[in-house]
């Protein structure tokens, strides 16, 4: 019997890709038939790297995994979701304080569009500390950031930092 393809998107700023988003993005390959990392144009939040920048970072990270494709939205998640015909949203969680946040955003998903599922999932233990914050911030004081970034990141930052020194 065939079934119909299912697709998810996993949005964020993704500012840059870390491990802890990595970990969410191949447990939810697993599962799905089509992953979409959605890349928030998020430009109120003045990001370090331009949206374009943040996708090559995506595509090259997740290269070898067939079923995972960037993307990139700037309206409402949920008229995205609409546009790619996705099942549902990922997120992910990594502690309980991620939960308030999170379970608002979802609540008001659905609000816009009830159709939209969001489907949380948790990293492995040891990326539950992970923030793109904290590994910019780490980064840019010299500390060494190989074991929270893919390789492409940890290059693509220290180039970042080096041009702004
Ligand atoms: P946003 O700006 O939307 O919070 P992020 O790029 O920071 O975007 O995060 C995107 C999603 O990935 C969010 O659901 C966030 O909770 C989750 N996330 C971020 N870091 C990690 C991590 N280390 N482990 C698991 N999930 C994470």
């Amino acid at each position: 019997m065939s079934r119909a393809i299912r697709t998810v998107i996993y949005p964020g700023s993704f500012d840059p890709l870390t491990n802890g988003h990595l970990d969410v993005i191949q447990r939810a390959a697993r599962l799905f038939d089509r992953v979409i990392v959605a890349v928030a144009s998020s430009a109120d939040k003045n990001p370090l790297f331009s949206l374009d920048e943040r996708r090559k970072l995506v595509d090259a990270a997740t290269v070898a995994w067939p079923n995972v494709e960037s993307g990139d939205f700037s309206g409402l998640l949920v008229e995205y979701v609409r546009e790619m015909s996705a099942d549902a949203v990922i997120r992910g969680l990594r502690a309980v304080s991620d939960f308030e946040f999170e379970f608002q955003l979802a609540l008001m998903n659905r609000k816009l569009d009830e159709r939209v599922e969001t489907i949380f999932m948790m990293p492995k233990d040891t990326y539950t500390f992970l923030s793109s914050r904290l590994v910019k911030e780490i980064a840019q004081l010299g500390g060494d950031v190989s074991a929270f970034v893919p390789p492409e990141v940890k290059v693509a930052l220290n180039e970042k930092f080096a041009l702004q020194s």
